[in-house]
């Protein structure tokens, strides 16, 4: 089951027992996101504070989900030195493209190749996607579409480049295409990130992409950027189907006010509903040093025949990862409104 609900209310109680909290954190409401502004109500909300949300998503992630608690802002993260990977089959239809500071993945179907972000810029998508895909065994010219998670250039900067060279369609959502048709390119460019894409395909909050047999949920998470999409698919591991959960966007770095805070918490309700609904059991993320794709396929390299998947991490895990998400996001709201009320 999910920590979460009563089971929450007891971590807090045991966390603040002996303390005078404990009485307060055993009546801590369980409908969190909504919670009144304590500087515009009659009473102070005691539950509501970055320490019991920080103290909160550290209990939730425990030893294995560190890299998502990194969001409360309290780990720092080393960075990353040796930007170069070798990519990498995971499940029989689903490949990671990419680098240490940001993902690609490529899903393969009967009738061609969806490839999900495109790293930096061109340079990298030629490294990496197109030539990943080509050490992998299998042909660039099948890539049909490029699904575009959110308009920042560490995953729409090599898109153009596999437009141009492969004819694929450019998907975005139509939130995040009209972003970047806002966007004024700059004056000195950096020449390590993009360029903006030629508008492509844009879709709707639940839009299903379906090729060969194989079909993408996407679902739109602000506020990382306006159209952020997180998706949904399957994935198969010999005669084992299971659903990979893809979260597009997710860190804090938008525009920090609590509006946004409260908002990131609601796409976490919002897409964590679907995703029980679905069955997501293989959470994945676009950057390595959120979901640990790099150890995990170092783990996979050496899998014993008939031992578990190194990314089936299964539907707890993924809603204890929500939980953290969520709990991040109110500490981050909590720390706004206490530095707004001094
Ligand atoms: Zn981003």
């Amino acid at each position: 089951m999910a920590i979460g609900g009563k089971l929450r209310v007891v971590l807090l109680a045991s966390m603040f027992a002996g303390s005078g909290l404990a009485a307060l954190a055993a009546q801590a409401p369980t409908g969190r996101i909504g919670q009144p502004n304590p500087r515009a109500g009659a009473f102070l909300n005691v539950y509501d504070t970055p320490a019991i949300h920080i103290a909160t998503a550290e209990r939730i992630a425990g030893s294995d989900l560190r890299s998502v608690f990194r969001l409360c802002g309290t780990v720092q993260v080393p960075p990353v030195t040796n930007n170069t990977a070798e990519p990498a089959k995971i499940f029989d239809n689903l490949y990671w493209l990419g680098i240490p500071s940001v993902s690609a993945w490529a899903i393969t179907t009967s009738e061609g190749i969806i490839v999900i972000d495109s790293l930096d810029n061109a340079r990298e998508a030629e490294t990496y996607i197109e030539g990943g895909l080509r050490k992998l065994g299998l042909n660039p010219n099948d890539i049909k579409y490029v699904v575009i998670t959110h308009a920042h250039t560490d995953h729409f900067g090599g898109a153009q480049y596999l437009a141009n060279k492969f004819g694929a369609a450019l998907v975005m959502s139509e939130t995040d295409w009209d972003v970047l048709s806002r966007a004024q390119p700059p004056a000195n460019p950096n020449p390590s990130r993009g360029p903006i894409p030629r508008r492509g395909t844009g879709v709707p909050d639940g839009f299903r992409l379906s090729l060969g047999g194989t079909t993408i949920e996407m679902i739109q998470t602000p506020p990382h950027t306006p159209g952020a999409i997180s998706l949904i698919f399957d994935v198969r591991d010999g005669a084992a189907r299971h659903v990979a959960g893809l979260w597009g966007a997710i860190g804090f770095n938008f525009q920090q006010n609590e509006a946004n805070y409260t908002k990131y918490a609601e796409s976490v309700d919002k897409y964590a509903a679907i995703a029980k609904a679905r069955g997501v059991d293989v959470p994945l993320a676009n950057h390595p040093n959120f979901d640990l794709a790099m150890e995990k396929i170092a783990a996979l390299r050496t899998r014993a025949n008939g031992a578990p998947h190194t990314f089936v991490t299964g539907a707890e895990t993924q809603s204890r990862i929500f939980d953290v998400q969520t709990e991040c996001a109110l500490a981050g709201r909590a720390k706004l409104r206490a530095a707004e009320a001094r």
